[in-house]
């Protein structure tokens, strides 16, 4: 009988040596500490009673494995879906706007010695366990892979959030948010 053993909880840093060449799964949400912490991270531009904490989620899926990598040793494979949902100020009005991230990822930390290779200077993946894996550098054994959740989630971001399509924006002049109030500027 194979059981499914999936953990809902993960350190934000994980050490090679404590997995094995048998992938282990981890569904995690907001009831883990960096994945909250993620969150928070993204409604830090709003001021403290424009956020939402209650409301805002994330999920991040993990299928993590230890693997021996060619030339470069010992490698952690790191498998990953994530998706949120959190409010942001709207780039017009600075209004809340809910705004949403997902992506995925297939990675790979190797040992830090050779973060300096040349072979890295352009192109941070290296092609290992049938996929082309984007390399992180893990110092001693120890993997930050609240990092590697983090830069995905950046990347995959918004510029340019409206709270609503026919946003009006604020005022040039008198900086009255015109969704709500006509100052009378725009008429000239
Ligand atoms: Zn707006
Ligand atoms: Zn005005």
């Amino acid at each position: 009988m194979l059981q499914r053993d999936v953990k809902d909880n993960l350190d934000e840093f994980i050490r090679v040596e404590s997995f094995l060449d048998e992938e282990r799964e981890y569904h995690l949400d907001k009831s883990c500490e960096w994945v909250s912490d993620l969150l928070a991270e993204l409604e830090e531009k709003l001021e403290e009673h424009e956020k939402d904490p209650e409301n805002r989620a994330m999920t991040v899926n993990l299928k993590i494995k230890r693997k021996g990598i060619p030339t470069y040793g010992e490698g952690l494979i790191v498998r990953g879906d994530f998706q949120g949902n959190f409010l942001t100020p709207c780039v017009k009005c600075l209004a809340p706007a809910a705004e949403t991230t997902s992506g995925e990822f297939e990675a790979v930390f190797i040992t830090d010695k050779f973060e300096k290779n040349e072979e890295f200077d352009e192109n941070l993946s290296v092609w290992a366990d049938n996929s082309e894996l984007e390399v992180y550098f893990h110092d001693r054994g120890k993997c930050h892979i609240k990092k590697v959740i983090h830069e995905h989630i950046f990347l995959t971001l918004n510029p340019y959030t409206l709270h609503s399509e026919d946003c009006k924006g604020l005022c040039g002049i008198c900086g009255s948010d015109l969704n709500h109030e006509d100052c009378g500027h725009g008429a000239q």
